[in-house]
């Protein structure tokens, strides 16, 4: 186990001046322009598979530092140079991470490949988790996966939404009811192959931030995925089902679980890339402010403008030392005894939209328009605080450690 570290070591630091080179030289000049178009930077994905940031390799390198700090830098350092492009970057890794966590080595072999592509052609996967009846409370999820056995097929329909990278993607990995009466234990994932009949993208949606991702519905209308496609397998579904059975049998009682705990280890993640958006904005105001002059004097020599800068630095510091802390858990095996990981993305999220929001208030008229990066920024940062959780999620997660009540 790596003793917990609040400095990155010098491979580390390496890493993170390269990332951060790439941040600033390509993903932050093409910020604005991607904003504006809505779409998928396909061109800017392409540039960093070359470079390798866009690999499954170079993920599950950062992701095995037993430090844990490997993650929360890189996603820092990209979601620093633009938040809506970053994650164009990193979405893939959503469905990646459901495949490495439930499935065989065959098929993280087989699908992980599909979903990255490579340099010359470039592919996104999906997670399709949220449904429009089943956001924060998994466990109401509709979407149904049914066994046909003389074909040794999964027959998968439903509707999910908020899908990053959802009908654009090579490889779609989607979760679906296999056993109605247990709730969110009675869910399986399925891999959903290219071009597989009766996938098809709903309504892309027109988003407030975070606009050079692309997200969307995915409708599934009869589709037919190989018994092979069902991550883990049928043996592990079939003993993973019959152990939850016997468990709602005892407890007499349907098993209802909102699964907000599952996610504990990944949520410091989203909270590395809301530090990033908050010091992007930080750093803006920070120079708007040593460098405008009102009154004859820099703003910054107003204390009303340095405290506003003090407190935004102090409060990206404490929630970068949160996430630091809960990637480290992670990684060692730590149990979330009081929720760290929903600790960490609940404040830092909270702190990226309060600083963008001050940063618009440091530049003035400037920081409302389009021509400064802070504005964007500010419309970015609101999505920390809904997805992997809201933020009124993390705090019931939270509160339920303290109170004592089970999270898992
Ligand atoms: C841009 C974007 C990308 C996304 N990407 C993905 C993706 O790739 N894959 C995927 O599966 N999903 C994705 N999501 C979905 C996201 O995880 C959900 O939006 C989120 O979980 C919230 O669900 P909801 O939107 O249905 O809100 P709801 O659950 O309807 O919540 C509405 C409000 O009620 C509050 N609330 C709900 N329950 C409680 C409670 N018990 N106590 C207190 N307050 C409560 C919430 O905090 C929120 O303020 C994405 C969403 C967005 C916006």
């Amino acid at each position: 186990m790596a003793e917990f570290t609040m400095e990155l070591n010098d491979e580390q630091k390496e890493v993170r001046d390269w990332l951060h080179g790439f941040a600033a030289d390509v993903i932050r000049p093409a910020a604005a322009e991607w904003d504006e178009r809505e779409e998928t930077p396909w061109p800017v994905i392409q540039e960093a598979a070359k470079v390798g940031i866009y690999s499954l390799d170079f993920y599950a390198q950062q992701y095995f530092d037993s430090t844990g700090l490997g993650i929360p830098m890189v996603m820092e350092e990209l979601f620093w140079g633009d938040a809506g492009i970053a994650l164009s970057i990193v979405g893939t890794g959503l469905a990646a991470v459901g495949v490495l966590a439930n499935g065989t080595e065959e098929q993280i072999g087989t699908w992980i490949p599909q979903m990255y592509g490579d340099a010359n052609d470039v592919k996104v996967a999906a997670f399709c988790s949220s449904e429009p009846d089943a956001g924060s409370d998994v466990a109401s999820m509709r979407t149904r996966a049914v066994y046909d056995e003389a074909k040794d097929e999964w027959v998968i329909n439903g509707t999910k939404t908020w899908a990053t990278n959802g009908g654009i993607a090579n490889v779609h990995v989607v979760v679906a009811v296999v056993d109605p009466e247990l709730g969110s234990k009675g869910h399986a994932s399925f891999i959903v192959p290219p071009n597989t009949p009766g996938l098809s993208q709903g309504q892309k949606f027109k988003k407030h931030g975070i606009r050079a991702s692309h997200t969307a519905e995915v409708v599934l209308d009869n589709v037919r995925v190989p018994g092979s496609c069902l991550l883990g397998g049928k043996e592990k579904l079939d003993e993973r089902l019959a152990r939850a059975r016997e468990r709602a049998r005892k407890g007499g009682e349907r098993v209802k679980n909102a699964a907000m705990a599952t996610f504990e280890a990944s949520r410091p993640a989203v909270g590395a890339m809301a530090v990033g958006t908050a010091r992007a904005a930080y750093e803006v105001a920070l120079d708007y402010a040593k460098t405008r002059e009102q009154f004859g004097r820099p703003i910054i020599d107003n204390q009303g403008v340095a405290f506003q800068l003090a407190d935004m630095r102090t409060q990206i510091d404490a929630a970068r030392l949160l996430v630091w802390r809960a990637s480290w858990m992670a990684i060692n095996g730590k149990p979330f005894t009081a929720a760290e990981g929903s600790m960490s993305k609940l404040f830092a999220s909270e702190t990226a939209k309060k600083v963008t929001a001050q940063a618009i208030q440091i530049l003035g008229g400037n920081g409302y328009t389009r021509e400064y990066p802070v504005e964007r920024m500010h419309r970015d940062a609101a999505i920390y605080t809904i997805f992997e959780g809201t933020s009124e999620i993390q705090r019931l997660v939270i509160a339920r450690t303290l109170s004592g009540m089970p999270i898992r």
